[in-house]
């Protein structure tokens, strides 16, 4: 038989704690207390089975229910031994609402239900106690009246404050019965006036309407957003709760307040919380009068005190878990009314995780579930100091990219920020967006704060990557970057004012809010050892329990040696994505890099045809001989400017990446690091087009000063400026793409200027047999970026190759390396059997993945996107997590395709997803080997793969 209300009380509870489906969060931690004996107030709890009929009936519940709930007051009132709103002796209640997550938006609680004009004077009788009575008959009319009749609590304030003014109080507190009962007579008038009736007098009519309001709010709009923004269900319904009053507010022996076992900030151990005396309720969240640390109680209720501690010490051993509870002592008796578990900062839910396993309360495993992976982030990132943070003033707010708080001089430009800060000052670099060649002041910037872009923005990703607290999107801000100012929120702010951001709520204040640097952060970078930070200490140890459970790897994505060191430190075991072409952007590399660029069409062409020339030669004679040694020569007459140019850049760079390269490996200690070769469209290295267009319709009006500087810009000198600026822009525009993401990119590059890959090849190889030859182990994994067709892989495997053979020799040197490919483009996961056949291993690149899988185009999805997730369209942005219905599919044919194939063939990924929690899951799910994301993500990546293992188990 179904059954709809659940009682508790007399000792024993028909529900328990695992029935928060049913009963809420508030239900069943009521039942669960009241079956360990705790003194708890008797009563019920309506199910959220109910909530759900009334909301389909449209407003009604079934007779069958109403039976139940009269059943159950009946009993509540003969275990009382009173009638509810009984005139000589009232029963009387409150109600309150509770849904399996706490959400705001739910109905505020109804105390002291079951009061009216008669009930309120036999309270006074019965209790000697006048002042109370009325005092308590005044707060439900005030609470009912907003709650249920939806008066503005503004009306009650203002008819309280009339009689506190009248009768000289200070504090509610202050009043007394004569002045409480004018307070009552003022209510119901104001009552009677706005709603046309009279306050309703009828106990039970009292019920029922306190009742359907806290159905109601279940539907109600604040609700109903929240849980859209929480992922929480709409079909999950409350509960309402029925319970016998206790009374806070009967003199100075009575008292509520709440607290926590534990401090919930930091985490420490200690016994944390507030009550107040002769109060009810909310008075003490309220801020109505200031309340007493609980330590107070203990000198002014010693018995209940410590009743409570050992109360509260009983429930946290019970829950496994640091418990946030309410409660109530009337004259010197203690009553529990609330316990759950406590919501925490990252940094006390590692401190209370670990010393539950040290206290025995917990096994690791267990208390691996009770950190939040994301909270981790919050250990790795500068704090504000909370009293400068509460009084700082919030200007604006931005999408919250990468936390941490930064504060600092502002800077409209890259090189602005890094002149300020090789003064030593700290700077905030604020542009309209930021682009690759913004990175040397990123860098070197305490965060960063743009005016449009997304979550996946540039700013964001490279925020992320680097640590660096971002705010993106800010549509708030006016930026003047040429007037070096910007205006916000009717503020002028210009360059070298301070302004600080909070990278994990996106606020931006003004002025330099003070921060202090993350503990962890220090001991990872060598700047504190491990036994000067007993937080860090926590932290390693955590997360070494996660090692022993997981079975997905963790690597990290690296380019230089710096960042691989820190992801090393914080337990990556290899680099899953090293993207070479971000150290093209190094001021001394940039050049050769541009020569490169622009020589490489017809330089390859030229080496291609001279090549195949020379070739051709060897074998002939006489005439032809002849014929061809004199195309040779006119081949070189036309491209040897070029292939010099082309050739002499790669030898350039070769030792530059050469020397990244065995950085990395020896960063790595021997764990694989996957190196990809040149992934981005060209153009992304070469001035902007409508800068050039500028800078040529400028030029003859220039003085020599300005031409001075704008042939610094282009590396060129003043002599060459007017013929070499026209012929950049010729070449500009002849690398334009309309749609890069999907143009000359990726391996297309090198198929077509094969020297680039071969070059990257070499400084691979001879990075590898350099390293390995000093005596660290090395594991090179070259990764071909873009495949969407075996033939490209197969061709541009072969360069990789013949090159390891030259490098290597036929012996291999023992250096053992692989060479894999990226899947991101849905062909090439749909033809994954064909490319598995070819390849070592498999990296799901899933951003580019989720942009063409989805044809989404990351950099202009932000006009929709959000539309798209603020009107339920999609629940979460695919690029922060992987949609897993549509995309994921893509992975999983790759991989199934892939081991079909191939079965011992590695697969990982390397995009921003593997990083997010939720994704991991679905990784895990997917049977992938690793997952790879950026260093400062790598604790959270070993967290979440911990806890997918825990809850879904996979075979090794
Ligand atoms: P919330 O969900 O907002 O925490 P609660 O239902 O817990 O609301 O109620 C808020 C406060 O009201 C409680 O902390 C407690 O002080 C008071 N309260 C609720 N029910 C009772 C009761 N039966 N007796 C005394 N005080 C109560
Ligand atoms: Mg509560
Ligand atoms: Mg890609």
């Amino acid at each position: 038989m179904a059954r709809y209300v659940y009682f508790f009380g007399g000792g024993r509870a028909d529900g328990h704690k695992d029935m928060k489906d049913i009963l809420g969060g508030k239900g069943a931690g009521l039942a669960e207390m009241t079956n360990a004996s705790l003194p708890v107030p008797p009563g019920f709890t309506i199910s959220t089975v109910a909530c759900n009929l009334y909301v389909e009936r449209g407003g009604s519940l079934p007779q069958e229910v109403e039976k139940e709930i009269d059943i159950a007051l009946e009993r509540l009132e003969s275990l009382m031994g009173k009638a509810l709103g009984a005139p000589a002796d009232p029963l009387l209640v409150s109600v309150r609402s509770g849904a399996k997550f706490s959400m705001p938006g739910m109905m505020d609680t109804i105390l002291n239900l079951g009061l009216n004009d008669r009930s309120v004077e036999g309270l006074k009788a019965k209790t000697g106690n006048g002042r109370f009575a009325k005092d308590s008959y005044r707060r439900f009319i005030q609470m009912y009246g907003n709650v249920v009749l939806g008066l503005d609590k503004d009306h009650f304030e203002h008819e309280l404050s009339a009689v506190k003014k009248k009768a000289r109080a200070k504090a509610d507190v202050d009043l007394n019965e004569a002045a409480l009962d004018e307070v009552i007579t003022r209510y119901k008038a104001l009552v009677e006036r706005e709603t046309g009736k009279p306050f309703p007098q009828e106990p039970r009519a009292q019920l029922q309407g306190a009742r359907d309001a806290v159905f109601k709010s279940w539907m109600n709009p604040r609700a109903v957003t929240y849980r859209k923004l929480n992922d929480i269900p709409h079909d999950l319904g409350t509960a309402v709760n029925v319970q016998t009053m206790v009374f806070g507010n009967m003199g100075d022996t009575s008292a509520t307040g709440v607290g926590f076992t534990r401090n919930p900030s930091t985490g420490a151990k200690e016994f944390y919380g507030e009550f107040l005396q002769n109060a009810q309720g909310e008075d003490v969240v309220a801020g109505i009068r200031t309340p007493h640390p609980i330590a107070d109680l203990e000198r002014l209720m010693p018995e209940a005190y410590r009743q409570l501690r050992e109360i509260t010490t009983r429930l946290e051993r019970h829950y496994k878990d640091v418990q946030d509870f309410e409660f109530t002592i009337q004259e010197g008796r203690l009553y529990m009314l609330q316990t759950r578990n406590g919501k925490r900062t990252g940094m006390a839910a590692v401190n209370i995780a670990v010393d539950l396993v040290e206290e025995g309360i917990l096994a690791p495993r267990e208390a691996l579930m009770k950190v939040e992976p994301q909270a981790l982030d919050q250990l790795l990132h500068p704090v504000f100091e909370p009293r400068a943070r509460a009084a700082a003033k919030v200007v604006a707010k931005g999408l919250p990219a990468s936390p941490g708080a930064a504060s600092g001089a502002v800077v409209f430009t890259a090189d602005d920020a890094v002149a300020r800060a090789r003064q030593g000052q700290r700077v905030l670099l604020v542009r309209m967006e930021t682009v690759p060649d913004d990175i040397h002041g990123m860098s070197v910037a305490q965060g960063i704060l743009t005016a449009t872009g997304g979550m996946t923005s540039h700013a964001a990703v490279v925020g992320r990557q680097m640590g660096k607290p971002s705010v993106v999107g800010c549509g708030a801000l006016e930026i003047d970057a040429k007037g070096r100012r910007l205006s916000v929120a009717g503020k002028l702010v210009r360059e070298g004012d301070s302004l600080s951001i909070d990278g994990a709520t996106g606020e931006v204040m003004l002025g330099l809010v003070p921060t202090s640097p993350s503990e962890v952060l220090q001991v990872v970078d060598g700047r504190l050892k491990p036994e000067q930070s007993a937080l860090y200490r926590k932290f390693a140890r955590l997360l070494a329990w996660t090692d022993d459970v997981r079975r997905l790897g963790i690597r990290a994505n690296a380019d230089i040696p710096r960042d691989a060191k820190i992801a090393f430190a914080f337990g990556a075991r290899g680099i899953g994505l090293c993207r070479t072409e971000h150290m093209f952007f190094a001021e001394e590399r940039l050049p050769h890099v541009v020569t490169m660029i622009r020589s490489a069409a017809r330089g390859q062409r030229g080496l291609d045809l001279t090549r195949a020339l020379r070739a051709r030669l060897a074998e002939a004679q006489g005439g032809e001989a002849r014929r061809l040694r004199a195309e040779l020569k006119a081949a070189q007459a036309q491209y040897g400017p070029a292939m010099a140019d082309y050739t002499g850049a790669l030898k350039k760079l070769l030792p530059m990446q050469r020397a990244d390269f065995s950085g990395l490996f020896r960063e790595m200690k021997g764990h694989p690091v996957t190196i990809r070769t040149l992934d981005p469209p060209l153009h992304e290295f070469l001035p902007k087009r409508e800068e050039l267009i500028g800078d040529i319709a400028r030029l003859s009006g220039m003085g020599t000063a300005e031409k001075k500087a704008v042939a610094k810009k282009y590396r060129l000198t003043v002599a060459q400026l007017k013929r070499g600026l026209p012929e950049l822009l010729r070449e500009v525009e002849e690398l334009h793409e309309f749609n890069p993401m999907l143009g000359h990119r990726g391996c297309r590059l090198g198929i077509t200027y094969p020297e680039i890959t071969r070059m990257q090849a070499r400084a691979i190889f001879e990075a590898a047999l350099q390293v390995s030859r000093q005596g660290t182990p090395v594991k090179p994994e070259v990764m071909i970026p873009l495949v969407g067709h075996v033939e490209e892989f197969k061709r541009q495997k072969q360069i990789v190759l013949d090159v390891a053979h030259e490098v290597l020799g036929e012996s291999g040197s023992g250096v053992e390396y692989l060479v894999g490919t990226m899947i991101e483009v849905p062909r090439g996961a749909l033809t994954a059997d064909e490319i598995a056949r070819e390849a070592q291993f498999f990296s799901f690149g899933t951003n580019d993945l989720t942009q063409m899988g989805f044809g989404l185009s990351r950099d202009d999805a932000g006009k929709f996107l959000n539309h798209y997730i603020d009107h339920g369209l999609i629940d979460r942005d695919p690029f922060v997590t992987l949609d897993a219905s549509g995309v994921g599919q893509l992975v999983e044919i790759g991989v199934q395709k892939g081991r079909a194939a191939k079965p011992e063939l590695k697969i990982g990924v390397c995009g921003e997803h593997g990083g997010d929690p939720a994704s991991i899951r679905f990784f895990h799910g997917a049977g992938l080997d690793y997952v790879s994301c950026s260093p400062y993500r790598v604790p959270i990546a070993r967290l979440a793969a911990a806890q997918a293992q825990l809850e879904r188990p996979s075979g090794d």
